[in-house]
């Protein structure tokens, strides 16, 4: 029994939702509100973290679950990271640990097609990037030109007095304006006029981002050191993170690929052959076995169908194919014709009806009543469909 759901409510998450779907919310909003993207929400980017670090851990989801957040606090496990280090945690160049004299990683999200991962290409990618200034080598004006700052004495810092009451006042220290904190500086006519004495300047780079097949929603592509430079720090990496777009007749799962296709009664009782594009534009046919009958929502499969696998795309996953049968609609078959189909179909059961019995009207179904079915039934369909535990039976 879920009790609140704040937490869920911040990652856009249903209380329900698998850790792999909270870790994919955490990772869309993550980026999103990440202060570099988005200054002003430096709120919202604390709030998804510790909603993340809470629920991507199962005791503590669980904690969460029974109590809430008041539960969380309580048991003295919440807010233990800083948002920065669960971001960093989350997107970091995974074994290379933040070095001292490093500039920080960036993370991109990059929006990829299904197909595109079933073939694999290689996407441009445009980077505005800060890069050691050319005309300087990074030095920010004419060698040797460099002069004590006269506003801060060379200390960096300004020290400003302010009287804050009767007799109190208060020493405010800042970063020198003038020279930036550097505690030098150089004048206007020795300054780089290239990068106006910051030492690097912007430019745009071009990432190729080779996206081999199988690879997955989430996964990351490091460029190492491709991060801002700055003079006397080893730049960061940049991070590809790549989202997978929703296709509109396939659903991923893991190596395995999914869809729904629509059969007529008369196929689902009589045989079938039907076609299906796949993902490299070839057509394959299926074709159901004689005198098999196919059930509303069946699940069938075919080998080697699905995802090619990564790193191994010779090899690939499964499809699953989930048959919707189309009953007719009312009336279709005129009365006089009835008794003909009904010789056909397997016999029906016979009821006795006795003085005991009730009649009842049969009606269309009742609006409220409608509304409680679905609403279970979605709830229902969470646990079901061809997820994971569903097995592909070789022929
Ligand atoms: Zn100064
Ligand atoms: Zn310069």
């Amino acid at each position: 029994m879920v009790h609140e759901t704040g937490y869920y409510d911040l990652l856009g998450v249903s209380p329900k939702a698998s850790a792999e779907e909270i870790k994919k919310a955490y990772r869309k909003l993550a980026l999103k509100y990440h202060p570099d993207k988005n200054p002003n929400e430096g709120e919202k980017f604390k709030h998804i973290s510790q909603a993340y670090e809470v629920l991507s851990d199962p005791k503590k989801r669980d904690l969460y679950d029974q109590g809430g957040e008041q539960a969380i606090k309580e048991g003295g496990v919440g807010g233990g990271s800083s948002p920065m280090d669960i971001f960093n945690m989350f997107f970091g160049g995974g074994g290379r640990m933040q070095r001292e004299r490093r500039g920080k990683n960036v993370v991109h999200q990059l929006g990829v097609t299904l197909e595109e991962m079933y073939n694999g290409t290689t996407r441009k990618l445009g980077l505005q990037k800060n890069v050691i200034c050319e005309k300087c080598d990074g030095y920010g004006g004419k060698k040797g030109a460099l002069e004590k700052c006269s506003n801060c004495k060379g200390r960096g810092v300004q020290v400003k007095v302010q009287q804050i009451g009767p007799g109190m006042i208060q020493q405010i220290q800042s970063m020198c304006p003038d020279c930036q904190g550097q505690g030098e500086k150089f004048n206007s006519k020795d300054r780089c006029k290239n990068c106006n004495g910051n030492k690097v300047e912007r430019k745009k780079k071009i990432l190729e981002v080779h996206i081999d097949k199988g690879m997955k929603d989430g996964q990351k592509i490091t460029f190492n050191g491709e991060g801002d430079q700055e003079p006397g720090l080893e730049p960061g990496d940049v991070i590809i993170v790549l989202d997978q777009k929703e296709h509109p007749v396939f659903q991923r799962q893991d190596d395995n690929l999914v869809m729904k296709m629509n059969l007529k009664l008369v196929e689902a009782l009589c045989g079938f052959k039907k076609t299906i594009q796949t993902l490299d534009n070839r057509t394959l046919v299926i074709t159901s076995q004689p005198g098999e009958v196919i059930k509303h929502s069946d699940i069938k499969c075919v080998q080697n169908e699905g995802m090619p696998i990564y790193r191994d795309p010779y090899e690939r996953g499964q499809l699953f194919i989930q048959f919707m049968v189309e009953f007719p609609e009312k009336h279709w078959l005129p009365e006089h014709l009835m008794f003909q189909l009904e010789r056909l179909l397997p016999s029906r059961e016979d009821v006795m009806i006795t003085d005991d019995m009730e009649e009842v009207e049969l009606s269309e179904e009742d609006v409220r009543t409608q509304q409680k079915t679905y609403s279970r039934e979605a709830y229902e369909e969470d646990d079901e469909g061809p997820r994971g535990g569903v097995q592909c039976q070789t022929q």
